[in-house]
Order: C-alpha cells, then sequence, then structure tokens
C-alpha cells in the first residue's frame, strides 16, 4: 500500500524528509526551542510568499483561511466582486455570501480564465467594490488566472485583491509584493508538500488597514491577535506543532532547491503531461493552463471513473476525476508538490495503459 503515488490535486505525496519531521517526539509550544522553529518557519514563508508581510498560519485545511480572509477583512452589507470559473472561485463567492457580504458574481465557462481589463471594467462599474476575490489555479478546471495582470489593475484602487493560491503557491509563479497582491490565502497539502491541516494567510498594509474595521463576529480565526501574537513570535492558541515541524522541513526542501527551480520543474513536468496528451490527440481542458495540474479530457465513450480505477489497481497511480459538472469528463492528472519528472512519466504510461484497456487507440510512438 505504501506504493500508491499520489498525483491528485491535493492532498499530495509527502516526501521522507517531511514525514521524518512529522514524527518528532512532541514539545511544548511556549518554549525556546518552538520559538526557534516558529521563528524559522515564519522567515521562510515569506521566502516562499515572496512578501516581506506577515504570513499567518492556522490549523485548519484552505477552506478556513478563506473564510478567515472573509470575515476579518470585511462586514456585512461589503460589496465585493467575484471572479469565478470553476468549484474553487465558487466557493469563495459562496464563503462572501454566507457571511452578508454582497456579492456582485461575474462568472465564466468553466475552462477558461479571466482577463485583466474585464477586472478593470467591472471596477469601473463598482467604484465602491472593497475587494476583488480571485483564484491562482483554479483546480477544479487547471487553468491559472492571470493574476498578475489583475493586480496591475487592483493595485491602482482602492479595492482589495485576494487570491486563493491554495494550489498554486510553489506550482505557478507567484510574486505577492513584486505583483502587488494584498492577500494571498494557502493551504498545507499541496505545492507545500504537507499532509493537510495547516491554511496560511498573508496581508499587505492596504489588506491590514482593513482589519480594525471588520464587525463580522470571529473568534479562532482573528487577524489582529494573530499578527500581535507573531509580533513576539508566538501564536494565541496551541499551533499544530507538528504539522508545523513539518512545514519547517518544507520550506528548507524549496528553498534548497530554489523558488525558480521549483516552478522551472513543474513548468517542465506540466509541459511534458500536456505533450503527451496532445500526441494522443487528448484534448487539454484549460485554455490557460496551470503548471500545477492538467485536465485532460476524455475521449468520446470513454468516462474517467474507468480510467481512474483502472490506474489505480494496476499501477498504484492516484489521480482525480472532473468536480461537478465535469464529473465522467476529464482525468485531472496532478504534478504538484513534491512531484518528479520520473514520477509524471510513471503517472502517463499508467494514464495510457488505462485508456489503451479502456479501448482507446493511442497513435503509434507515443507510448
Ligand atoms: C484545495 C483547494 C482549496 C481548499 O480546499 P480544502 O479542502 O479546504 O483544503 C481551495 N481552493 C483551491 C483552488 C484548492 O485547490
Amino acid at each position: 500500500m505504501s506504493d500508491f503515488l499520489l498525483l491528485t490535486p491535493g492532498p499530495t505525496g509527502v516526501p521522507q524528509r517531511i514525514l521524518k519531521a512529522l514524527s518528532l517526539p512532541m514539545i511544548h509550544h511556549r518554549t525556546k526551542e518552538y520559538q526557534a522553529i516558529l521563528e524559522r518557519v515564519n522567515a521562510n514563508l515569506g521566502k516562499v510568499f515572496l512578501t516581506r508581510h506577515p504570513v499567518m498560519t492556522f490549523a485548519s485545511s484552505g477552506t478556513g483561511a478563506m473564510e478567515a480572509s472573509i470575515t476579518n477583512l470585511f462586514s456585512q452589507g461589503d460589496l465585493v466582486l467575484s471572479f469565478s470559473a470553476g468549484k474553487w472561485g465558487e466557493r469563495y463567492r459562496d464563503i462572501a455570501r454566507a457571511h452578508g457580504l454582497q456579492v456582485k458574481s461575474y462568472e465564466k465557462k468553466y475552462a477558461e480564465a479571466f482577463e485583466a481589463q474585464e477586472i478593470a471594467q467591472a471596477l469601473e462599474d463598482h467604484p465602491n467594490a472593497k475587494g476583488v476575490l480571485t483564484t491562482l489555479c483554479e483546480t477544479s478546471t487547471a487553468v491559472a488566472h492571470p493574476i498578475q495582470e489583475i493586480a496591475k489593475v487592483t493595485r491602482l484602487g482602492r479595492a482589495i485583491l485576494l487570491v486563493d493560491a491554495i494550489s498554486g503557491l510553489g506550482c505557478d509563479i507567484f510574486k505577492m509584493d513584486e505583483w502587488g497582491v494584498d492577500v494571498t490565502v494557502c493551504g498545507s497539502q499541496k505545492g507545500l508538500m504537507l499532509p493537510p491541516g495547516l491554511s496560511f494567510v498573508a496581508l499587505n498594509e492596504r489588506a491590514q488597514a482593513l482589519v480594525p474595521k471588520s464587525v463580522l463576529p470571529k473568534y479562532y480565526f482573528n487577524f489582529a491577535q494573530t499578527l500581535k501574537a507573531m509580533a513576539k513570535n508566538d501564536t494565541p492558541f496551541t499551533p499544530a506543532i507538528s504539522l508545523v515541524r513539518g512545514l519547517e522541513e518544507a520550506l528548507f526542501m524549496i528553498l534548497e532547491e530554489g523558488l525558480e527551480n521549483v516552478w522551472n520543474r513543474h513548468a517542465r513536468i506540466a509541459h511534458f503531461v500536456r505533450s503527451k496528451a496532445a500526441q494522443m490527440n487528448l484534448q487539454i481542458f484549460a485554455q490557460s493552463p496551470s503548471n500545477a495540474v492538467t485536465a485532460i479530457g476524455m475521449p468520446g465513450g470513454i468516462v474517467s471513473k474507468d480510467v481512474i480505477k483502472h490506474m489505480r489497481d494496476a499501477h498504484q497511480v492516484v489521480m482525480a476525476d472532473g468536480q461537478g459538472e465535469l464529473q465522467g469528463k476529464i482525468v485531472r492528472f496532478a504534478h504538484m508538490g513534491c512531484c518528479t519528472m520520473k514520477d509524471a512519466e510513471r503517472g502517463m504510461h499508467a494514464f495510457q495503459d488505462a485508456l489503451a484497456k479502456a479501448g482507446y487507440e493511442i497513435p503509434t510512438g507515443v507510448l
């Protein structure tokens, strides 16, 4: 069972080095030893998010951090503009609605990406908007949205830009401060190679200025309290100590490889997967594909479920089906986090075998 290769868009495989750090004996968090870990982790998070602003860590899955970014930065009735072209963009929109924000929802067909011009137009139409909700990698469709271009628009106005970078960070190029992103939301189980259970929110000055103004109810996910504790190198509540030790190792690994090299590795692997799929005459679903995951369209008469089952049973390779309306129609071949070219080749071999077993004729010379 230990031989399963997880090529799913979260959770990803966890490298041995990190597993070892996760299994270290427990320590207490109000100690010099833990404080030293926390200090390194907080500094190194900044080097991976590419921000000099605080990156807060919470004990939750990614959705917890998405919700916290709404409840700590806005109030009931505030207008936010939501840009969604998939399940995760919709989740951000729905969280904002659940907390009584006024949400103007812009939606695109799954597979499509927003253009900065559309955000500019929406902000012109709604000059009183306080926030713009976007997604770096829309994991449900494998689309990468042009955050750098979008930030060029939002940094000129008063609405802050919130980016769900949960699956994109560490895979797709992302430069928080240089681009002018105000809020970055992330999770542990995707590009950061960790088990699920940690989430992150980074805030620049513009976003931090909104914290005291927000009157939505909050207690556990409290940015003001978290930032105050961080300044003293502390945490308001018991941190997820083992996961933070795993995070320390994960950040070491990313920085040892070099963030640029990590991005380049993802780009090379994504290119490999996309070009093999194209050679097999299969459709790459995303119009503007992310380097974190590739969504491959299933040929007529073949449903994803059967392909996925064969890969799992015969090759111990695990990939994901489409979500919602895409269920059965695409296979999501993820290559995020610690994925190597060798892993991607093993995944592609399993994928080709499964398609052949399902009756698809693979052009000669591709195998
Ligand atoms: C995985 C993911 C999430 C959050 O999922 P959790 O299950 O709460 O960790 C949010 N947005 C995107 C784009 C994701 O890929």
